[in-house]
This record gives C-alpha cells, sequence and structure tokens, in this order.
C-alpha cells in the first residue's frame, strides 16, 4: 500500500468561496461546540446519561443538532464527521501525553474541512485544470499540476494565505519496488543533500530569493503603524511570501526524496534533533556566544531546507530507512576510520590527520552515514591509534 499526498490550487468563482467560507466556518463551530462539551460540561453529560463524551456520542448530537440548525445542515455531514473525529483522536494524544490538549479553532487561523473520498468527483477539463464535485458545494476548478495516481482517500480543503487549496490523500495497491542497494544521505551544509555515491542536491535558488524577499517585507510591515490598514496589508504579504516558501521547500523535498527512493532501495541518515541544534545558537555555558552569528546563518539553512520534512518523506517513500548514531560522522575519515576534528579544515574540504584522504566535507559524511547503516555501531577509534597501538589481550602465563 502507497499513500501519496497531493496539492493543488483551487480557483473556485465568488459564490463558491461563499460556499466554501461556509463549510469551513460550520466545521469549526462544530469543533469549538464539541471541545466546550467535551471540557466543560462531561460531568453533566456523565449525570444526565451515564455515558462518556467519545465520538459516538458526539456523533449523535450532531445528529441532534443537523436536524434542529438550518446553516449546519447545509453542510456536508462527514466533513462535521471528521471533525468530531480529529477531536477525538487529538484527546486521546493529549491523554496518552503525546500533544496538548485541543484548543478552540479561530476564524482566519483555521479555514479548513475534510471530505471523504467517496464523496468527491473528480474530472479532467483541459491540460491545465481539473475539476472536483463537493456534496453541497458542486464543482469546482483547480490547477491541476500533477496526475493522481491510485484511489482518492481523502481530501481537505483550506484557506491559506495564497488562496483556497485542495488536498488529495491517495492510495494504490501494491508495495513500492525496491530497486535495491543502499545509499547514505548527508545533510550537509555546503550542500543540502548529499548522498554517498557523490550526488549532491543543490536547495532551489528560489527559497534564498524568497528569504530576501520576506525580509524586506518584514521591514516595510515593522515601519508602518501597528493596527493600520496599511500594516495589516504589509503583514498579509509577509504570510503570502512565506506560504510560497513553505510550498516551494515542500516541492523540492518531493522531488529530491522521490529520485532518492528511486535509485535506492535502503537509505541511510542521521538521527539528528534539529530543534536542539537550533536552540544552542544562543550558547552554552562552556562558549557562551560563540559563533552566534555564524551559527544563525547555518541554523537558518538548516531550517529553510526542512530536514524534518525530508526525513519524513524518506520514511514513507523509501523501501527501508534507517537512522543511525549522528556523532563525529563529519570529523571520521571514512577512508581509515580515524576520528579526528582537525581533519574537518573547513565546512567544505575534508582531510584525513591521518592518512591524507581527501574528499568533500559532506561526502565523507554520508559515506560514514552508509557505513553505520551496514555496521553495527562501534565506539570510534580514536585519532593517531592505529590497530597496532591498541591494548592487546594477553593470554595470562600458565
Ligand atoms: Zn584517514
Amino acid at each position: 500500500m502507497v499513500f501519496r499526498g497531493y496539492m493543488f490550487a483551487l480557483r473556485p468563482t465568488a459564490r463558491e468561496s461563499e460556499l466554501l467560507a461556509q463549510a469551513a466556518g460550520v466545521c469549526r463551530l462544530v469543533w469549538n461546540l464539541a471541545l466546550e462539551q467535551r471540557r466543560d460540561h462531561w460531568r453533566a453529560f456523565r449525570a444526565n446519561t451515564g455515558g462518556h463524551l467519545t465520538y459516538v456520542t458526539q456523533s449523535r448530537e450532531l445528529t441532534r443538532l443537523r436536524a434542529e440548525v438550518d446553516f449546519v445542515r447545509a453542510v456536508s455531514q462527514t466533513a462535521q464527521q471528521y471533525v468530531l473525529k480529529a477531536l477525538d483522536e487529538a484527546y486521546r494524544r493529549a491523554f496518552a501525553g503525546l500533544g496538548g490538549f485541543p484548543q478552540p479553532k479561530r476564524k482566519g487561523v483555521h479555514d479548513a474541512f475534510t471530505l471523504n473520498g467517496r464523496e468527491l468527483t473528480i474530472e479532467r477539463l483541459n491540460r491545465r485544470y481539473s475539476r472536483v464535485r463537493l456534496p453541497k458545494i458542486g464543482w469546482v476548478k483547480f490547477r491541476a499540476t500533477r496526475a493522481l495516481a491510485g484511489k482518492v482517500v481523502e481530501a481537505t480543503i483550506a484557506h491559506t494565505p495564497l488562496g483556497w487549496q485542495i488536498s488529495f490523500a491517495c492510495k494504490s495497491d501494491g508495495a513500492a519496488p525496491d530497486p535495491g542497494g543502499a545509499v547514505g544521505v548527508d545533510r550537509g551544509v555546503a550542500v543540502p543533500l548529499m548522498l554517498s555515491d557523490g550526488t549532491a542536491f543543490q536547495a532551489p535558488a528560489a527559497l534564498d530569493l524568497l528569504d530576501r524577499r520576506i525580509r524586506k517585507a518584514q521591514r516595510i510591515a515593522s515601519r508602518r503603524r501597528r493596527g493600520s490598514r496599511r500594516h495589516a496589508r504589509a503583514q498579509r504579504r509577509v504570510a503570502a511570501l512565506r506560504a510560497r516558501q513553505a510550498r516551494t521547500r515542500k516541492h523540492w523535498a518531493h522531488e529530491t526524496t522521490t529520485a532518492i527512493a528511486r535509485r535506492f532501495g535502503t537509505v541511510v541518515v542521521e538521527a539528528l534533533r534539529t530543534r536542539n541544534m537550533t536552540r544552542s545558537a544562543a550558547g552554552t555555558a562552556e562558549t557562551p556566544g560563540r559563533n552566534v552569528a555564524q551559527k544563525r546563518g547555518l541554523n537558518r539553512a538548516i531550517l529553510n531546507v526542512g530536514w524534518h520534512q525530508i526525513e519524513t518523506m524518506l520514511r514513507y517513500k523509501a523501501h527501508r530507512l534507517l537512522t543511525v548514531d549522528p556523532r563525529h560522522t563529519s570529523q571520521t575519515c571514512s577512508c581509515c576510520g580515524a576520528v579526528d576534528n582537525r581533519s574537518r579544515k573547513n565546512q567544505a574540504s575534508f582531510v584525513c590527520a591521518t592518512c591524507g584522504f581527501r574528499a568533500n566535507a559532506d561526502h565523507n559524511a554520508a559515506i560514514n552515514i552508509l557505513h553505520r547503516g551496514n555496521t553495527p555501531v562501534v565506539e570510534p577509534r580514536i585519532a593517531g591509534a592505529s590497530k597496532r597501538e591498541l591494548p592487546s589481550l594477553e593470554i595470562p602465563a600458565l
């Protein structure tokens, strides 16, 4: 079974936009009502009915609400049931300690609803556009940039700073074919992704360009008076640019991870804690604020590339994903195995202080990562200590 997500820009008419906003609004209302019921009225509910508030009991309440209120009935019931299911799941996660407790949804922030794939009909209109029939809304055009593979399981329609978007979750039968072989992937600094076979994936130039445009838009917004209409417009521009950057980043992540998963059956990556690395830019106890500016630039590059996203994609696209201990992968010589931080000449090049092996630093690290995926982890040998110098086991004399 292969799951795949597709996101397209919807091109609704003014009337359709109104209906989409109405559907999102009613779903938000259902969420907020159901949340309030769970949070504030569960005791009364138990006293009256003897039961607990669950997805099932709240679904029954929803049926009653739909019978009584016209504008709730005017919106797809499955979309509302998805809301209750999501709330139930959020509570389950919160009680299991996996996440915070669900919060109320706000207009302008959470404008989305989900529909079941069985209720949808999709038709190709021409080379650029397709249309989808949404229950209680009708046919809505969308910009079809890719063909859908498999069966649509569900679709989420959301309002973003770039307008209405639709994302389809598709399921196709049969496991992903295993192309065999293995590759180590270094999420590097000089290049965002470097493979152990020497392939380097460069980040799209558009990301950097958008970064500059975002900072410029932020400066403009900060100069304008808070609460003014011009300030709000400038803020909207920042949000739209951010959304575009996120979309570009995601597109690139999809392209590269698909390319990697097609060529290699086993993908080995470092288990990286991006959040910890980011936090340390403020300086630690031993090195307060050292290289903060340099590190901040590096961190921005890391976050820009979206490593977590890349790992998540590889996890479902690759036949097998291994995560290995990230310690010393950039200081270890992939040729002789010596660990020495003097070998790392600079960000870009690696010259082994022990055997003189030279390589691109990210490429060297990618090979180490592949090695770790193939072999059980052993303590790295200390620089300068060859096999001969390691203490040998002495057989005690009888
Ligand atoms: Zn070496």
